[in-house]
């Protein structure tokens, strides 16, 4: 079963909690004050969001990183009828 990430929009508390698939849609309450919390995005080690402080660096460079491929495979599509 995956496990997911949860952060309360309220008080900051984490929460690592394993959930199926099924149980996505449903809403996670903080326990510790009861506020709907939300799913971070993670990595095996790693948390990338935008909105952390820690973590603007990482999110810019993955953010320039794509830009730079995409205009590449635009580039490819344009002149060679493929993305490769
Ligand atoms: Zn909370």
């Amino acid at each position: 079963m995956p496990q997911y990430v949860f952060k309360c929009s309220v008080c900051d508390a984490i929460a690592e909690l394993y959930r199926a698939m099924k149980d996505r849609a449903n809403p996670v309450q903080c326990r510790e004050c009861g506020e709907p919390m939300r799913q971070q995005l993670t990595l095996p080690s790693l948390i990338i969001d935008g909105t952390d402080p820690a973590f603007p660096t990482a999110a810019g460079k993955w953010v320039r990183d794509r830009m730079r491929r995409m205009d590449k495979e635009k580039k490819n599509m344009a002149e060679h009828g493929t993305y490769k």
